[in-house]
């Protein structure tokens, strides 16, 4: 996708701080961090929401949820804890429509979400 910034990040056309990639999936520090630990995980491939994956992407979702589960171990966050949010769609304040996990982490957290 020409114009998606994370595609771009993706593919080093625009920088960030990328924590860990390889041939599927890329996660960067959040450039707007809303907990010490603000981690982006993304499918190098575009896809613009959850709402839009189709069944042939069922591994790299579970791929995401396990790398996002390392990232936590290796930030120390195992023990204390740390939350995965899929925003998607309007309501949820989805702003990127390249589908992202946001790792967050380091701090205590409120239930209900805002
Ligand atoms: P969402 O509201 O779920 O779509 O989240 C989009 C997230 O992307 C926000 O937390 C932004 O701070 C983050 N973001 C936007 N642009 C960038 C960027 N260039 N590098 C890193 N994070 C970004
Ligand atoms: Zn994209």
């Amino acid at each position: 996708m020409e114009d998606c910034i994370f595609c771009k990040i993706a593919n080093k056309e625009i920088p960030a701080s990328i924590v860990f990639e390889d041939d599927r999936v890329v996660a960067f520090n959040d450039i707007n961090p809303q907990a010490p630990i603000h981690i982006l995980i993304i499918p190098r491939e575009h896809v613009a929401s959850l709402n839009n994956v189709s069944e042939e992407m069922k591994p790299i979702l579970s791929h995401i949820l396990l790398k996002a589960r390392q990232i936590a171990k290796e930030k120390e966050l195992e023990e204390s804890g740390y939350r995965i949010v899929l925003n998607t769609g309007r309501d949820s304040g989805q702003e990127v429509l390249h589908i992202h996990f946001h790792l967050l982490g380091g701090r205590r957290m409120s239930w209900p979400p805002g």
